[in-house]
């Protein structure tokens, strides 16, 4: 009798399976609380072998690159190309596996935010930087769960170096948020640059009562600390030398950290999070017109560069690199208004946008011996998706607490099969807490539009209009740059489809509602 009551509820389960599935939306609900993913139940065996042979914990590196754009690496189309060779980032995605489709948010803070969360920002309320002085009036954190808080509770060793830039208030710094340890500062290159370069910021730095007023409002050191202990001052960034070398600084950090886990024979997960290529780029010694195009943005990518390979020949000395999911991203589209100091892209917009020049970047899965080389894939991945996929390659994806939605998929399957396909139908896109736009296949439709008629000022003077009946639809295969909408022309098949997928994301927010942190804009709608 038990047996029957038992295959009754099996075949219930796969009837409502079937009865939810489309062409356009093939993804399986497991959880309430967990972003429906696509099923692919080989690919997920060939996983769960090759993860079951594992002798021990794998060790988890997520080496975060600040607004480098997609095309700044060689193997994206840039490097030698364009004045800044990145040999060592080229053979990390020749020896893994090289995503075409990686989707960050638009900007610094939201970004982070999604990759330790694996949370839409607007839902952890974490939907913009924050600036000079800033900090949310909630403490985001209070109510958040961090891959690190989670990995920390299940016998890892969690770090992050380098930059944080999420909140420096009681409670938002990273040994308070499940990290326990880092060594970085709490907020973005260009705040400490603001007082050091007095060419570049002559109304601050030669106003001395604004200076010393404004410098109260910024914690202007390199700081380190650990869980359930004070921050203590590594070194003051009070001079363009000394910001020049922060880099080098963490760098030292990551490769002390990871050889302390070894020692312990603890498994650790570590956030590498540079400071560089945001701007303004200072170069440490000996990195002044390294790259043949000898302008900073270019040796400080030179400077990167040599770093990840630093990481790497660090991972392979120690003899785990065969025991180590490598990630490497950026956490947003190159930064165009601030020319010649910002990165390249193929793609329509920058920073700031969500056309494809905003969000979409590189994304590189190494792991030697588990991820098959030389592979490359166009298909979706979402940088919050790192949250599901880092737990699931620590054994712990059920351990993610049911208290918040989770918009991350776990991916560990589309990476560790030989011929993994992307378990996301789709990625969702925000400018803050607005809906704009869907990238499902091939096609980007947007529901509304960053109007940036002013060149290379997608930060500075752009704005966000609303479309007309038609959404503005984008073939990518075909038209890459977002040039010529196609909406009802060649398109009128999917909308209906597409946009049941929009109703469908913006119907979790009744019953996990996003979160207003105190970030929306005085004076805005
Ligand atoms: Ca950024």
């Amino acid at each position: 009798m038990k047996k029957y009551i038992v295959l009754f509820a099996v075949l219930a389960f796969v009837t409502e399976i079937s009865a939810q599935q489309n062409y356009f939306n093939p993804t399986v609900k497991v959880k309430e609380y967990l972003e429906p993913a696509i099923p692919h139940p080989d690919q997920d065996k060939e996983m769960k072998d090759k993860m079951s042979k594992l002798k021990k914990k794998p060790n988890i590196l997520i080496i975060l690159i600040d607004d480098m754009g997609y095309g700044d690496i060689g193997v994206y189309g840039g490097g030698v190309a364009i004045g800044a060779p990145t040999p060592n980032m080229d053979k990390l995605a020749h020896e893994g596996l090289q995503l075409t489709s990686t989707y960050a948010q638009p900007t610094c803070t939201p970004s982070r935010a999604a990759i330790m969360t694996g949370r839409i920002p607007a839902r952890s309320g974490l939907t913009r930087p924050t600036l000079t002085g800033e900090n949310p009036k909630v403490n985001p954190w209070a109510s958040e769960n961090t891959t690190a808080k989670i990995l920390s509770q299940n016998g890892y060793k969690s770090a992050i170096s380098g930059k944080w830039h999420l909140g420096e208030s009681k409670g938002s710094l990273p040994n308070e948020v499940g990290y326990d340890e880092w060594l970085g500062f709490g907020s973005v290159q260009s705040e400490y640059a603001q007082f050091v370069n007095e060419w570049i910021y002559p109304d601050l730095i030669n106003k001395p009562e604004r200076l010393a007023a404004i410098k109260k409002m910024v914690d202007q050191n390199i700081l380190t600390g650990k869980k359930g202990g004070e921050n203590k001052i590594v070194q003051p960034i009070s001079n363009i030398e000394e910001l020049s070398k922060v880099d080098q600084v963490f760098a030292n950090y990551s490769e002390d950290f990871i050889r302390r886990s070894v020692k312990e024979n603890k498994p650790f997960y570590l956030i590498h999070s540079f400071s560089k290529v945001h701007n303004d780029n200072y170069v440490s010694e000996g990195y002044k017109g390294k790259s043949p195009a000898a302008i900073p943005y270019k040796d400080a990518i030179v400077e990167v560069d040599d770093i990840v390979g630093r990481l790497m020949k660090l991972l392979q000395d120690l003899k785990i690199d065969e025991n180590t999911l490598v990630f490497l991203t950026s956490d947003n589209g190159p930064n165009e208004d601030v020319w010649p100091d910002g990165g390249y892209t193929p793609f329509r917009g920058g920073k700031g946008t969500t056309w494809e020049g905003g969000v979409r970047v590189p994304g590189i899965a190494y792991w030697k011996g588990m991820i098959a080389p030389g592979r490359i894939s166009d298909g979706l991945f979402d940088i919050c998706d790192m949250f599901n996929t880092s737990l699931s390659a620590a054994g712990v994806v059920d351990k993610i607490p049911s208290s918040n939605y989770i918009d991350g998929v776990d991916q560990l399957s589309f990476f560790l099969s030989d011929k993994g396909v992307s378990n996301r139908n789709a990625v969702f896109m925000y400018s803050e807490t607005k809906f704009m736009a869907i990238r499902w296949q091939e096609y980007k439709v947007h529901m509304n539009v960053f109007n940036t008629s002013a060149t290379r000022r997608n930060l500075d003077q752009s704005t966000i209009q609303s479309i007309g009946m038609s959404p503005w639809v984008y073939n990518i295969y075909a038209d890459p740059k977002e040039q010529l909408s196609q909406g009802h022309r060649y398109f009128e098949w999917g909308i209906p489809g597409v946009m049941g997928l929009i109703a469908a994301h913006l119907a979790t927010y009744q019953k996990y509602p996003m979160k207003d942190i105190g970030l929306k804009k005085p004076g805005a709608e």
